[in-house]
């Protein structure tokens, strides 16, 4: 299924749920600028290629937008123009003076030396120059783009105005205006969420198993720090492109991390069962945790779900019929635009600190990374509660609602 038409669904759900007046509704359910560049970009043996970028900016009634840049093969305009809706309604959620937007480019980095993706990327931002900035639409990380990418664009961008620019970029090295604990930061509120959303449900934060579906920089930061919030979880199970592996007494991040960074992948991990990515998703754990790519619990696979809830890390990993299913099933899923809110919200706080020239210390941002993902879930589940909905729609309400009233209170030029 297209992703903006399940973004547009998951939003029809929150509209009809607020009889939202139907010019909002219309004006909501469209990108507001989608910018396509060809960018031209010399190889390592001489010869050209052009790659295509996208950059979706799709409302910026809440601030400017925001939103990371995915360089990934399957990259497609409506992809990133749904991904874009999606830090829409998530800035809105854990209440961050953003709008949403998206940026993607179809390549495969595995495929590029360094030197062919710092110059993809030094030619993607000058592409994009006219139409980021500040106080205009501000790029983070996403899928396959890392802090160096954000120093490259960063650096791009000031050369190319002639002065310094903090504000324009954010997911930077904490060496050159990064923000101390940005990049575990989706990974930690992913965790901080789940472990409130036990305590609302009622169940036993001890002893919980785990299994994470992706073990790129979410995906590993929630192994790795899954000890830390929950008392004595154990992570059974973990997959990447290359497989996936199991051992019921829990697998060690540290090893398991040394053996990645040597085989490039977790297929073959010792002391461990191989399983596949869509046998992990309907293993029997206590806490299941898609930190991959979008659509991989379907109508095809929901059924079969065994999981006590569902822990959305990656963007649009649920499809609707699946969520359908799950409800039925009794299966709470924690949807994304809350769960991985955490790496936007502290990509927040490195732009307040970008701005002011100033920085927090690592304790500082924690604390202040937990405190607001605390506050996003609890007001997501009381809506939940008090309108008997799934926590997607009450997300979705929660989002709307304050996206329609500052859309409301701008009005519409001239
Ligand atoms: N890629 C992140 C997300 O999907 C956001 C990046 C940013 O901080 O702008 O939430």
């Amino acid at each position: 299924m297209n992703p903006k038409d399940i973004a547009d669904q998951q939003f029809d759900l929150a509209a009809d749920h607020l009889d939202l007046d139907p010019s909002i509704r219309r004006f909501l359910k469209s990108p507001k600028n989608v910018i396509k560049v060809s960018l031209p970009v010399r190889m390592d043996d001489g010869s050209v290629q052009v790659f295509k970028g996208i950059r979706a900016q799709y409302n910026d009634a809440l601030g400017p937008f925001k939103g990371g840049i995915r360089y990934h093969p399957a990259v497609t305009e409506d992809e990133v123009t749904a991904l874009a809706a999606w830090m829409t309604w998530k800035c809105a959620v854990v209440d961050v003076p953003y709008g949403g937007g998206k940026g993607g480019v179809v390549c495969d980095t595995k495929e590029l030396s360094i030197g062919e993706k710092e110059r993809l990327t030094r030619r993607y931002t000058s592409a994009i120059a006219p139409h980021i900035g500040p106080s205009k639409d501000i790029p983070g990380p996403d899928m396959y783009t890392d802090a160096q990418t954000m120093a490259w664009i960063m650096d791009t961008y000031s050369q190319i105005k002639g002065e310094r620019s903090l504000g324009v970029v954010t997911g930077k090295p904490v060496e050159v205006g990064g923000s101390h604990a940005r990049s575990e930061a989706t990974g930690r509120g992913v965790l901080v969420v789940a472990h409130e959303a036990f305590l609302a449900q009622g169940m036993d934060t001890e002893d919980v198993t785990i299994a994470i579906q992706g073990f790129g920089n979410v995906g590993s930061n929630v192994a790795r720090l899954a000890e830390e919030i929950f008392q004595s979880a154990r992570v059974v199970a973990i997959s990447d492109v290359t497989g996936g592996v199991y051992n019921e007494d829990g697998l060690d991040h540290e090893e398991l991390s040394a053996y990645v960074a040597e085989n490039g992948g977790v297929a073959g991990f010792p002391e461990a069962k191989a399983v596949t990515n869509d046998e992990l998703l309907t293993l029997d754990v206590d806490l299941l945790i898609p930190a991959a790519v979008e659509s991989v619990i379907t109508e095809e696979n929901a059924d079969e779900v065994q999981a006590s809830i569902i822990v959305e890390a990656a963007n649009g990993p649920t499809s609707p019929k699946a969520d359908e299913i799950l409800h039925e099933k009794g299966i709470p899923v924690i949807p994304d635009i809350l769960a991985n809110a955490g790496g936007v919200t502290v990509s927040y706080f490195e732009w307040v600190q970008g701005l002011y020239a100033f920085q927090w210390d690592e304790g500082e941002v924690r604390y202040m990374l937990e405190r607001r993902m605390k506050r996003a879930f609890h007001a997501v589940h009381d809506i939940a509660e008090e309108e008997e909905l799934p926590y997607r729609t009450a997300a979705y309400v929660l989002a709307v609602d304050r996206v329609s009233k500052a859309v409301d209170l701008l009005g519409i030029w001239p």
